[in-house]
């Protein structure tokens, strides 16, 4: 039977909230169906005009709010509601943390049907100083009247707002990125197009080691040429003698992907460095680091605590990226195994492994729902296996893998609860008990959460 659509669009409603999407708006219910409105909480209440109705759901705005939540708070960046690239800034932190392992719990009962008096999931682990903490600024250029700008993409176009602080990128960042863009204005530097693909500087792109202080610039062009090079290059490392590399990507296409398949390094190095704990790690420009170097040793601790080594282990690393977790781990274990898909990220986690005199690791490119099964084959045993897929998680046959070789734990390591959930629930029916859940906060201010999960093997598991 078809039910009846209890609202209406441009109709008004007397709503309270109850929830909040993973998007970071309220959730509200006009007889049980639910209306999304962006800039509302969790036990607050109000009026909202409904702007759009879909089949299962709405979308509406917030026209009067009446009563607050204790966790609302002032949004201190003035452009958070154009820009998009932060969700929670209204929330205040105690509230975000809070709101972050509800949505676990949530996601976990819901997506995965887990029992939560079976496992723990433990209170979000957040940031002393949650603001100012990403390492690597990505900004677009345009042109304008008065010349360069470069900032952002309003949220739902392709116009570029003029920005001149971000509350959580590094000071350091955000500065450097101020004074390149009054530099090439200086010197006439035209903007790309993206319209009419016109023009030459497409993106800046500065890279921060929080830890060693070095700096990366990349400049994105639509042509190998590079006008007024010296001089550029001379203003940008007197400005900035902390910078250690000046490169130059190349994108002639017409799309939005950012970078193009050239990189030329047209002053000082190839890499800068950076630490997190006591790895060193090389980061060019198109490596994947974490942006978050703080927490991302905070979310390794505790991969490391739940890996429980003691220097006797094979421990297989999948989705390994440039080698982090590995590196993190083949401290204190007798062997580490990474995998991951992406040729020059394995280039990386080579050099990095080399750079830190570590020789108990070894690197494969490939799939890791192939070359684990292979590794299987072969005879090769984890005693703990490390997962950290992307958002849409594990590949079914790796877990089919993991629930046939059978390390004695897992340790899953996921950018998004809702695949992490529908995981789990695979792992627990091949005989593991998720055992902890650490939700830890690596993006804060945006509706991002990261967790690391802790499984074992059923004993007399099947
Ligand atoms: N563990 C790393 C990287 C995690 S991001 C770190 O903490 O830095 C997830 C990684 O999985 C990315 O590097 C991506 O390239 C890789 N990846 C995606 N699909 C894959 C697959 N099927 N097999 C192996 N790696 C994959």
């Amino acid at each position: 039977m078809k039910q009846k659509i209890p609202v209406e669009k441009n109709q008004y409603y007397d709503v309270v909230f109850e929830d909040l999407t993973h998007e970071g708006a309220g959730v509200a219910k006009v007889d049980g169906f639910p209306i999304f409105v962006p800039n509302a909480l969790p036990d607050e209440s109000g009026q909202i005009k409904v702007t759009r109705v879909k089949k299962g759901f709405a979308f509406g705005r917030l026209v009067e709010l009446k009563e607050k939540s204790g966790y609302r708070t002032d949004a201190p960046c003035p452009i958070y509601k154009q820009c998009g690239g932060c969700q929670l800034q209204h929330i205040d932190y105690e509230g975000q943390l809070l709101y972050k392992q509800k949505q676990v719990k949530d996601v976990l009962e819901r997506i995965g049907k887990l029992d939560l008096n079976q496992m723990t999931v433990h209170p979000t682990l957040g940031m002393k100083d949650p603001w100012h903490y990403r390492n690597k600024a990505q900004v677009p250029v345009a042109e304008r009247e008065g010349g360069l700008i470069a900032g952002f993409y309003q949220q739902r176009s392709h116009e570029i707002i003029d920005m001149h602080k971000c509350f959580i990128q590094q000071t350091e960042n955000d500065r450097a990125v101020q004074v390149i863009k009054q530099i090439c204005n200086r010197y006439r530097i035209k903007a790309y197009n993206e319209e009419r693909h016109k023009g030459w500087l497409r993106h800046i792109m500065v890279r921060y080691g929080a830890v060693s202080g070095e700096m990366m610039v990349v400049f994105i062009t639509k042509t190998n040429e590079f006008p007024h090079k010296s001089n550029i290059v001379e203003e940008i490392t007197t400005a900035f003698p902390n910078v250690k590399s000046i490169v130059q990507n190349i994108n002639p296409k017409k799309t939005n992907v950012i970078f193009g398949d050239q990189t030329n390094v047209i002053w000082g190095e190839e890499y800068i460095y950076d630490f997190i704990g006591d790895v060193r790690f090389a980061i060019s420009a198109r490596s994947f680091y974490q942006v978050n170097p703080e927490q991302t040793k905070v979310l390794y601790d505790k991969a490391l605590e739940y890996a429980e080594l003691t220097g006797e282990e094979t421990v297989i690393d999948a989705y390994c990226g440039i080698g982090t977790i590995s590196l993190f781990l083949a401290k204190q274990a007798k062997k580490v195994y990474g995998v991951e898909i992406v040729p020059e990220a394995i280039e990386d986690a080579k050099r990095n492994a080399d750079l830190n005199g570590i020789a108990n690791v070894e690197f494969a490119v490939g799939e890791a729902e192939t070359v684990i099964p292979k590794w299987y084959e072969q005879g090769i045993r984890a005693d703990t296996l490390v997962v950290d897929p992307p958002r849409k998680g594990c590949d079914e046959a790796l877990l089919r893998t993991i629930i046939e070789m059978k390390p004695k734990r897992v340790v899953y390591v996921s950018c998004n609860p809702g695949t992490l959930a529908r995981d789990l629930r695979v792992l627990e029916d091949g005989g593991y008990v998720t055992r902890e859940v650490q939700p830890v906060d690596m993006f804060p201010h945006t509706a991002h959460v990261e967790c690391v999960v802790s499984l074992t093997l059923k004993v007399g598991g099947n």
